[in-house]
């Protein structure tokens, strides 16, 4: 801890209000909790800076619902008659078609005048722009990529804009673009991305990525990008300064640590994006500017659409991880990765029970004061106000005070040490699988009974006892 001594006190964190969408992938971002102080700075990081995994709609990935298929409208046809507007639809599906085609041959291939010959040579700065999403492209260990023609608008660009690029025909076109990363995606992410097409003199060009604008933005649209492999980790960045070796070194000693207490039998591949900016991390996660203020890192399910088994990221937010010094980084990392081992984006489990294991993973891996972690937990117990039930999700919500979250978190950790104390880690480990596996409405009180051989009932009270010593002590 000696490192921490040195670092920046950070002030108390304001309150963050994100978006939790309806979209089961979407991250829920873990709100800050207590201000610290200089010894307290790790621990505030992993407990209150932390981001956790997407709960919301975990049921429907649970009951096996199939994927959502593109809720994206049919071409709109503009024209007052209907044939002549369908068949203009169809023209120019078939020739955004083939020029997607060409542009995902001409990435996985490496043939850049191929992917040039794609873009409109009238676009101006598009040029550079296309030009780094093809570097950026290439420097992914892309083992796939596809760019599906979804739909169009013709509307959707501003007659000013049509204008601007002449030609006989200007559209907008809504693109999936899937891809692959080597050796750690098991299947391909897929995101949509507006795409603005000209037809001139019976060709047709790409003009440009951003004439629409989204809250959610791929990373390799952001800037460019520098990719660095550890033994298990894959550090995309958007920074260009940034030390990657040291960021994949730490994420494989997080998949060690994690690996240490949930065996060995899960992926053991973590990939992590480091944007520049905030702003830059909100645009991969899809959020409103300034959602994530304060939050370190956050786990999530790299998609649009409600498919289980998408690629999982852990997306960090350059400002606060870059205060967190190396011992907090390394918190946050373990932190974050036993969410991706535990399959956290797609599971059931009670939050507190998430991120209390997730929690219980990290402060093992650290020398940290219990004190110093549950002080205000510990306060409410000495005056006699302790929990009087596990925290609910709504404890864990953003807009819960400081206080609240602190305490939610703390009560929650100590509850999965306090099961690792008194059954083992590997009981632990166990009970939080039967949770997740399980998909009964009795699964919590299932995994009390058959796995620990109690009841939550008496849990709790034993929990409260525990919390009550430990306060006192
Ligand atoms: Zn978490």
């Amino acid at each position: 801890m000696s490192e921490e001594r040195d670092l920046p006190v950070l002030s108390a964190p304001a309150e963050v209000a994100p978006e939790v969408s309806a979209v089961p992938v979407e991250p829920v971002p873990e709100p800050p909790r207590a201000s610290m102080r200089r010894r307290r700075l790790a621990i505030a990081l992993a407990v209150g800076l932390v981001a956790g995994a997407g709960y919301v709609g975990v049921h429907q990935v649970r009951s096996e619902q199939p994927p959502v298929t593109s809720t994206s409208p049919a071409p709109t046809i503009t024209s007052t008659s209907p044939d002549v507007g369908a068949e203009a639809a169809v023209r120019r599906s078939a020739a955004g078609g083939s020029l997607l085609q060409r542009m995902a041959s001409a990435i996985l291939a490496g043939d850049q005048n191929s992917f040039s010959a794609a873009l409109d040579p009238r676009a101006g700065d598009f040029g550079a722009q296309a030009q780094q999403v093809y570097d950026n492209f290439r420097t992914l260990p892309l083992a796939s990529i596809v760019m599906r023609y979804v739909s169009d608008d013709p509307d959707a660009l501003p007659l000013a804009r049509r204008r601007a690029l002449g030609g006989s025909e200007a559209w907008l076109a809504q693109v999936e673009v899937s891809w692959r990363l080597r050796d750690f995606d098991e299947q391909p992410v897929r995101l949509m991305v507006p795409v603005t097409m000209v037809t001139r003199d019976g060709t047709s060009y790409v003009a440009s990525f951003t004439d629409q604008d989204t809250s959610r933005r791929p990373v390799w649209l952001l800037g460019t990008l520098r990719v660095q492999r550890g033994e298990r980790s894959l550090v995309v960045s958007l920074d260009p300064n940034a030390d990657l070796t040291v960021y994949a070194h730490q994420l494989d000693r997080a998949i060690e640590d994690v690996s240490k207490v949930l065996g060995r039998k899960w992926r053991r591949q973590v990939v992590f994006y480091l944007p520049r900016t905030e702003r830059q991390m909100e645009y991969v996660l899809g959020a409103p500017a300034g959602t994530y203020a304060r939050i370190a890192a956050v786990t999530t399910a790299e998609a649009d659409e409600r498919v289980a088994g998408v690629p999982v990221r852990i997306v960090g937010n350059p400002p606060v991880l870059n205060k967190a010094g190396l011992q907090g980084r390394r918190i946050v990392f373990t932190h974050e990765t036993t969410h991706i081992a535990a399959n956290a984006t797609v599971s059931g489990v009670p939050l507190w029970l998430a991120e209390g294991f997730a929690d219980y993973v990290a402060f093992k891996t650290v020398d940290v004061s219990t004190d110093a972690v549950a002080k205000d937990l510990f306060g409410l117990v000495r005056a006699g106000k302790g929990p009087k039930a596990l925290a609910d999700p709504a404890s864990f919500a953003a807009t819960a005070s400081e206080r609240r979250l602190a305490v939610a978190y703390a009560g929650s950790w100590l509850a999965c040490r306090l099961i690792a104390t008194d059954y083992g880690e590997p009981k632990l480990v166990r009970f939080y699988r039967e949770v997740h596996s399980s998909s009964s409405p009795s699964a919590l009180d299932d995994a009390f009974h058959d796995v620990l051989g109690t009841s939550q009932q008496q849990f709790v009270s034993d929990w409260q006892r525990y919390l009550k010593r430990l306060a006192n002590d």
